[in-house]
């Protein structure tokens, strides 16, 4: 798909009353420079990346994901190869992780992108260690769930991993938009500062000691929402792949909604490095 014809695409799904839709993008592969590293709450850390390649970078919905590409053990780094709009991946696969586009600021010419940090992890380490300088090579994003706001309310839900997703995506919403936000985390010292529509009640869940992928506090959350006879609802849900189970099945048999209004994706899954819910076939 070229250029033109992913802009018309997005501007059809976002006029049209289909619900939402996967568009993709050109591919591209830019390296990057960290210019600033910080924490965001005690969970994230928020590494900006600056340079000349971000430039006509695509930004077009909340939850785009980009893939950073790592060094291999011996550290050789082993690139795609840009074929016009794709990327021709090497085999076996060079080390590469997904995360959120948090915030693309064309006219700054950022990119923030917020890591959650825990032990044992390629990415998260690498991210708590970066330091100005740094640089890395991201491949990206292949495409944008466009999502009109058309729809009456709209459910997020996730834990710390879709807090960059679910913060870009009220920041995204129209002032007019209603729903629910639930997001799980540690405790307190992990919420951070949210910018939401008047009528979309932010809540915080604390899970305390409980590993994330054992807590139900999301469905319980999500089960707990009073659904309005004939109302139209998009629900957007990342998470554990365990914790997203009963979640998918909510969506179905709850909420009951049509192909193109809800979306649920496994962010990650405990002791599974790597993961990729696509090599599943469970969704
Ligand atoms: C589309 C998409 C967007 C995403 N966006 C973000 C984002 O913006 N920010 C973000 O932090 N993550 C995001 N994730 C999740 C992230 O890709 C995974 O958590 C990934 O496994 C992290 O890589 P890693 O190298 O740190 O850990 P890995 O090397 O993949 O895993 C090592 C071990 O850590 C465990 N693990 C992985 N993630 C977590 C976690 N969050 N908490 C506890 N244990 C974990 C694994 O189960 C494994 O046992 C996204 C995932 C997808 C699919």
């Amino acid at each position: 798909m070229n250029r033109a014809a992913h802009r018309e695409r997005i501007a059809e799904v976002l006029e049209g009353a289909a619900g939402a839709a996967k568009v993709p993008y050109p591919i591209g592969l830019r390296e990057l420079a960290v210019r600033d590293a910080r924490m965001v709450g005690a969970g994230l850390r928020r590494l900006t990346f600056v340079g000349p390649e971000l430039a006509g970078f695509e930004n077009h919905a909340p939850t785009e994901h980009v893939r950073l590409i790592y060094p291999d053990a011996d550290g050789t780094l082993r690139l795609p190869e840009q074929v016009d709009f794709r990327l021709k991946w090497p085999r076996p696969l060079p080390i590469s992780r997904e995360y959120t586009v948090r915030r693309y600021d064309p006219v700054a010419g950022e990119l923030d992108i917020d890591f959650a940090l825990h032990p044992g992890g390629h990415a998260a380490e690498w991210a708590a260690a970066a330091a100005p300088g740094d640089t890395v090579y991201i491949a990206g994003p292949p495409g944008g769930l466009i999502v009109p706001f058309t729809y009456d309310r709209y459910l997020l839900a996730g834990d710390i991993t879709a807090l960059p997703a679910i913060a870009a995506w009220l920041e995204a919403l129209p002032a007019d938009a209603a729903g629910w936000v639930f997001i799980e985390v540690v405790d307190a010292s992990e919420e951070i500062d949210l910018v939401a529509p008047e009528d979309v009640q932010v809540q915080w869940l604390h899970r305390g000691a409980v590993p994330a992928e054992r807590s139900d506090l999301l469905e319980q959350a999500v089960r707990a929402v009073s659904l309005s006879e004939g109302e139209r609802v998009y629900a957007w849900i990342a998470a554990e792949a365990g914790v997203v189970r009963p979640l998918r099945r909510w969506v179905r048999e709850v909420l009951r909604a049509e192909p193109g209004d809800a979306e649920v994706s496994a962010y990650w899954k405990a002791g599974q490095a790597d993961f990729d819910e696509d090599d599943e076939g469970d969704h």
